[in-house]
Formats: C-alpha cells, sequence, structure tokens
C-alpha cells in the first residue's frame, strides 16, 4: 500500500496559512494589498486586542459578485494573474491567491463584499476553513473582510506572539510602509474603538510628513535616481538628523514594501564617510523596476525580492542618496548650532586674546596656494580667522560658518590622495631615501598594503631585515618625516578595518595623520588657501570619519539671539 498521499485541501492551506500569516499584521498586510489592488480610494482598519480579537479591514474597492466571493476563499483562486507567463510581469500587490484561504484557515472570516454598480451584496463566513456559507447582505460598494479569533485553531503560533502592544505597533508600522506608497488613498486605523491614525489622501511629500512627522520629513533630501530600466524615488535624512539605533528604512519596489539586504547596503554606502559613527540612516526608497527585472515570487510574504541586475539597482541607489546629501550649493544639511553654543566659544576666544590669524612661525604643514577650483557644493567662504587656534571663522552668503581645520584638512587630502591615485598617482622623490625600521606587526600591515601604497604615490623598497628604504611619498603630503608619518599610518591601519577598500584605508590612515592639528596655528593665506581647497573637494562637509568639518549659524538664528525679531 503506498504511503504516499495527497494532504486534505484544508491541510495544504493550514500549512499555506503557518507561511503567509506569522502574525495579526500579516494579515492587515494581505488585506490592505487585497484592497489597494481592488483600487479603493480609502482604506479603514479595526483592530480590537492587538489583533487577536478582530482585525476588520474595510474599502471602498472594486467589491466582487457572489461567485467570485466565494471562490476568493478557495486556494490558488485569483483574479489577478492568469498564465504562468503572468508570473513574469507583476503589477499588482497579490498573485499568489493564497492569503484569504490561508487566513481563513486559522481565524473565524466574514468576508462582505459588493461590486458599486450591483443591487445587492453578499456575505462569506467560514471557520477554521471548512464549510463556506454564502448569502445575500446588504452592504456598502466595496469590501469588508473581518478577521475573528486569529489562531483560534494554532495555539503554538498564538504562544509565539509577541506583547499586545508589540503587536499592535507592528500592525500601525505595516499600515504605515503600505500607506506610504500610496498616498492618494486614505488609511485610517481604529484599536478598541480609538482612532490611532488617519492619513488623508495627499501628495507624496505631505504623505511622508503625515508619516514620519512633519519635523523629520523636513530634514530629509529629496533623492532620484535613473539608470536603465530603473528609476529611483524618495527621501533620505540629512546626515545630522539621523539617529542612533538601527536604521528606519522603508524600502519598495514597484511600490511593493520589501526587505532587502542589497538595497540597504546601497543607501549605507551612498552614506560612507557623511554619517557620524554609531548613527543610522532613515531612507525612504521607492524604485521603480520593468516588471520583468525583478522576481517577486521569491518568498511567501513577497517581502523580499530578486533583481535581474544587481549591480546596476545598487550603483544607482547609491549614488542618488549621495547625490542627495551632497546638492549642490547648500549649506541646510550641515548642522546647525544649538543656541548658546556659539557664544562659549566667542567669550573663550575673547578671554585669550587669540589674534584673528596666526603670528609668525606657524607649525602648520604649508598649504597649497588658492589654485583649486571650487566644486560649487560649499557656497562661497570669507575668512574671517581662527580661534582657539582649532577652528576657522568664516561668513557665508547666509550666516557664519565655523570649520574644524583638522577635519576639514583631512578631507582635502584625502580626495587629492584619490584622486591622483585615480590619474596613475604622483609622487615627490626625497632628495634622499629614509631609512624606516618597522615592527614585524607593522611589517605585516605594510605587506598588506604595499600595492595600494604604490598606487597612492608611495615607493618604498625592502631594505633588509626589518627595514624600509622610503624614496618617495605622496605629492599631495607636503613636507612630512617620512619615518613618523609611516608608523602613524600603520598603526592607525593596525585598528579594526572599517568596510573601505586598502587604498581608501590607507589614504584615510596617511591623510589622518598629515593634516594639520587642533592647535596648530594658520596664517591668514594658510585659512584662505583652506578653504578654498575645501571649497574644490566632493563632500567638504565631513570628513572620513563621519565628523562634519564645519557648523554654522543662519541668519535668522543670530538675528533670534540678538532679538532682532
Ligand atoms: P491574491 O491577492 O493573491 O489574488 P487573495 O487570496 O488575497 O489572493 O485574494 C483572492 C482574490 O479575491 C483576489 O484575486 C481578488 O480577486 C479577490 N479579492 C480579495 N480581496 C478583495 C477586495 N478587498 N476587493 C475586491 N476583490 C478582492
Ligand atoms: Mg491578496
Amino acid at each position: 500500500m503506498s504511503r504516499i498521499r495527497i494532504l486534505d485541501p484544508r491541510v495544504a492551506d493550514r500549512i499555506a496559512a503557518g507561511e503567509v500569516v506569522e502574525r495579526p499584521a500579516s494579515v492587515v498586510k494581505e488585506l490592505i494589498e487585497n484592497s489597494l489592488d481592488a483600487g479603493a480610494r480609502a482604506i479603514t482598519v479595526e483592530i480590537e486586542a492587538s489583533g487577536s480579537g478582530l482585525i476588520r479591514v474595510s474599502d471602498d474597492g472594486m467589491g466582487m459578485d457572489p461567485d467570485d466571493a466565494v471562490l476568493a476563499l478557495r486556494r490558488f483562486a485569483t483574479s489577478k494573474i492568469g498564465a504562468a507567463e503572468d508570473l513574469e510581469r507583476i503589477a499588482t500587490y497579490g498573485f499568489r491567491g493564497e492569503a484569504l484561504p490561508s487566513i481563513a484557515a486559522v481565524s473565524r472570516l466574514t468576508l462582505t463584499t459588493r461590486p458599486p454598480g450591483a443591487e445587492a451584496g453578499t456575505r462569506v463566513e467560514s471557520e477554521g476553513g471548512a464549510s463556506l456559507r454564502a448569502s445575500a447582505a446588504g452592504t456598502a460598494p466595496g469590501t469588508v473582510v473581518a478577521v475573528e479569533s486569529l489562531f483560534l485553531n494554532t495555539p503554538a503560533r498564538r504562544k509565539f506572539l509577541k506583547s499586545p502592544a508589540r503587536e499592535f505597533a507592528l500592525i500601525v508600522e505595516t499600515v504605515q510602509r503600505l500607506a506610504l506608497a500610496a498616498p492618494a488613498v486614505s488609511f485610517r486605523v481604529r484599536h478598541a474603538q480609538r482612532e490611532t491614525a488617519a492619513y488623508a489622501a495627499a501628495d507624496p511629500q505631505e504623505r511622508l510628513a503625515q508619516i514620519l512627522g512633519r519635523d523629520l520629513a523636513g530634514a530629509m533630501a529629496p533623492l532620484r535616481g535613473e539608470a536603465r530600466g530603473v528609476t529611483v524615488t524618495g527621501w533620505t535624512v540629512r546626515p545630522e538628523r539621523a539617529r542612533p539605533g538601527r536604521p528606519a528604512e522603508y524600502l519598495y519596489v514597484n511600490r511593493r514594501p520589501i526587505q532587502s539586504r542589497l538595497l540597504s547596503r546601497a543607501v549605507h554606502q551612498g552614506y560612507a564617510e557623511l554619517l557620524p559613527v554609531g548613527l543610522a540612516p532613515v531612507v525612504v526608497l521607492m524604485l521603480d523596476v520593468d516588471a520583468a527585472e525583478v522576481d517577486v515570487n521569491i518568498h511567501p510574504r513577497k517581502q523580499e525580492v530578486r533583481f535581474s541586475d544587481e549591480h546596476r539597482i545598487f550603483g544607482v541607489v547609491q549614488r542618488a542618496v549621495r547625490e542627495a546629501l551632497l546638492a549642490p550649493g547648500s549649506i541646510r544639511h550641515v548642522p546647525e548650532l544649538p543656541t548658546a553654543a556659539l557664544p562659549d566659544a566667542l567669550v573663550a576666544a575673547v578671554a585669550e586674546q587669540t589674534p584673528p590669524y596666526a603670528a609668525a612661525g606657524s607649525v602648520a604643514p604649508s598649504l597649497a596656494p588658492a589654485a583649486a577650483q571650487g566644486t560649487g557644493r560649499l557656497p562661497t567662504l570669507r575668512p574671517l580667522g581662527q580661534i582657539l587656534r582649532t577652528y576657522l571663522l568664516a561668513e557665508a552668503p547666509d550666516g557664519l560658518v565655523l570649520i574644524d581645520q583638522h577635519a576639514a584638512h583631512e578631507r582635502i587630502l584625502y580626495e587629492r590622495l584619490l584622486g591622483d591615485a585615480a590619474r596613475g598617482g604622483t609622487s615627490q622623490t626625497l632628495t634622499a631615501p629614509v631609512p624606516v625600521d618597522l615592527s614585524a606587526e607593522e611589517r605585516g600591515v605594510l605587506d598588506e598594503f604595499l600595492p595600494a601604497s604604490e598606487r597612492l604615490g608611495f615607493a618604498l623598497q625592502p631594505f633588509g631585515g626589518s627595514t624600509l628604504l622610503v624614496r618617495a611619498i605622496p605629492a599631495a603630503l607636503r613636507a612630512q618625516p617620512p619615518d613618523r608619518l609611516l608608523h602613524r599610518a600603520l598603526a592607525a591601519l593596525l585598528e579594526p578595518r572599517n568596510g573601505n577598500d586598502a587604498l581608501a584605508r590607507l589614504a584615510i590612515a596617511t591623510a589622518c595623520h598629515t593634516a594639520v592639528r587642533a592647535g596648530d596655528a594658520l596664517t591668514f593665506e594658510e585659512m584662505t588657501a583652506l578653504l578654498s581647497d575645501l571649497a574644490a573637494t566632493e563632500d567638504p562637509f565631513t570628513c572620513f570619519h563621519g565628523r562634519p568639518t564645519m557648523v554654522w549659524v543662519s541668519r535668522p538664528t543670530l538675528e533670534r539671539w540678538f532679538l532682532r525679531r
């Protein structure tokens, strides 16, 4: 006798339910997606007991006639695709025909529906997926799906639920994620008879404010990018408003909310060096990809997708984020001083009687003459002086700017080093080779970085034992005792890697130890050179450690301080 048999459909539904219906929020997600697919303009979500008591989703969409209403609860019953080829280009949220039967299998479900033109509606009731009862019913046009006693027959699932507060938070998050991608649809959420969220139909920018709050939404830079077959739109938070903790990512492909390590990584790379350590971005990323270029059928809850060309997607996202953060001529993403921070600094400077520019005998490595071409990212800055031998003071068209001389110089050197390397490297040959003794550990690190060091313009030659001859150093680095430079750079490279490639890491280590330091007095000419060099960088606003190179006080802030308005 055969041991293998085809499972009873009810058992199959229960198994499918295990995948599709993880928790109350999964039900909310599937029901809202159905409402959106049905062309709803208004969706109401009513919840009792964090979804364990009741989940009711009502819409004003196209409804179903009596036959369809019964079919909808059958497995693999869908109106959204017909042939296998349709799976290649899915334009709706649903396509698996699994959600309603799966939910019905683990709850008491009532579906009430009426197409807008129809005389009467239909009600279909099911309990644990068994015995559908259909009857005529009076109801408004649209569809109402009520799910009661979720997981009534799967106590194991119930046990895995988190606290009621957490489950309800997940429901709200689910609504928000879908609402962000459908701004023209209005959403309401009621919990225990109280309205907890209401998003009126709006334009995308306004919907962003409804969901993230006006304050945070105002701190987001709009992003836009395009490559063959891919368009990226959305918003990403300006670095100074990034938050500690995990990134808040709202990722969409063709309006479908997804999770994607690829996209997360691309966003992260877009922020490279712009984000202070320990802070995470907030980003809303909408990808529009030709439906044939993306496979949405790889995850039972449709939460993940696969792209046919990951490389292109990664590139376009990373660039879009970067460009949004570095919009030309804008200083708005530079952190503005919290009130009261500046007066302290000024008071200290005055008390110390620091001259506005340095006296003779400057210890700073000489800075290049002001020949650099600006990239237009930085507004014109007029240097005013140096305070505390650490910060430069400058006038911007709309306020006062304080620049951290070390961070700014780091940024300049770093970009120069990498720029020179990209152009094939330029070195300055030392008049006489300088021997440097290295420890075994330093030697080990150096071996790893030898190819990168050549590309940057170092000429390092093993000279027997632990000694190395330095014949040339990168042209971007001015007069530097090469042994100290090398020891310091190698020490920095011994620290745990931070994800950059060898060339970037060596450039960072080198730039960090060559840049002018806090405490170095600068002449007025050096300040002028530093500012014009900074204006020539691609990212003038942060050093590569993610620290800001500058903060500013806007004219309105100054006016507030002095009670001018
Ligand atoms: P899928 O969405 O994958 O097609 P579902 O089980 O979620 O599968 O739904 C089955 C079918 O029921 C849908 O294809 C659709 O025709 C119909 N349906 C479900 N919800 C609604 C709704 N709110 N309004 C109109 N039709 C609906
Ligand atoms: Mg569906």
